[in-house]
């Protein structure tokens, strides 16, 4: 009885597989940008308080559409800069990299639900119901930011100094689980990311935990492999922050994202991997 309802357990997993499968093969390979307008909504401001949520979502509308790209990109160059010179002087470097708002971007949902945060529903954007986060991250429709994307090639050119390559490693706090863990798959490598040395991703049996914590448990998982992580890039703070014993980065990179926000908070003190 028990391995017949295991056997059945199986059968209903694949074919959900092959539901996913089959889903995300149809999935256009560039959603276009969205949400940004012909002509940019008014800029005027008012930022007196109480702020009124519409005037802000405009606000952050016409940043995304106008400069969200170039700041991005120019915190990327940072990094590159950074990595082509420490790269050679390292035996076994590794760079660190989050995966939504670093790796892809998630315009078309955070516009579509207005920068609110579904946990669960459907996503069907052309339903003008909100999208829930899990249907949408299993459609695999996140999109290359294209510096990110650029910095990922470039240091697979790059030789470390015992002409070894570089380690690229994401760490997401998508949880861990088949789907979840082949649609992330599926959709970084339709946006061409290809090489990466392992995909972390959030263990279910760790509640409690900031997504912090499960980070930097992370990144040491990496140094106990005997990688040195030259640099760490993230959107979030949380992406950054390490434990009593350092941030485990020699240098991170804070990315751009006023569209929502994952705890912690930068602490009072700082990073010591953003003096840079
Ligand atoms: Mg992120």
């Amino acid at each position: 009885m028990a391995q017949r309802r295991a056997a059945m357990g199986r059968g209903v997993l694949l074919a959900t597989m092959s539901a996913i499968l089959a889903a995300l093969a149809s999935t256009s390979a560039h959603a276009d940008v969205s949400g940004c307008p012909q002509a940019p909504p008014a800029a005027a401001f008012d930022s007196t308080w109480p702020i009124n949520l519409g005037l802000l979502q405009q606000r952050l509308i016409v940043y995304r559409c106008n400069d969200y790209l170039k700041d991005f990109a120019a915190e990327v160059a940072k990094a590159r800069a950074w990595v082509e010179q420490r790269a050679p002087q390292v035996v076994k470097p590794a760079v660190v990299f989050d995966i939504d708002e670093t790796s892809l971007s998630n315009w078309e949902q955070l516009y579509h639900n207005q920068f609110a945060y579904v946990p669960s529903g459907p996503c069907d954007l052309k339903s003008g119901m909100a999208c829930g986060q899990r249907e949408w991250e299993l459609g695999a429709r996140g999109v290359a930011l294209t510096p990110t994307l650029e910095l990922f090639r470039f240091l697979q050119t790059l030789k470390d100094k015992n002409g070894g390559a570089v380690a690229l490693f994401f760490i997401t706090g998508r949880g861990e689980d088949p789907f979840e863990r082949t649609a992330t798959e599926w959709n970084l490598r339709r946006e061409g990311y290809e090489g990466w040395q392992r995909l972390y991703m959030r263990p279910s049996n760790n509640p409690g935990a900031n997504v912090a914590v499960y980070k930097t448990r992370a990144r040491r998982d990496i140094e106990d492999m005997h990688y040195a992580i030259i640099a760490n890039l993230g959107d979030q703070y949380s992406d950054l922050i390490g434990d009593d014993a350092g941030d485990h980065a020699e240098r991170c990179y804070k990315l751009p994202n006023p569209f929502y926000f994952i705890p912690p908070a930068l602490p009072e003190a700082g990073l010591k991997c953003l003096n840079h």
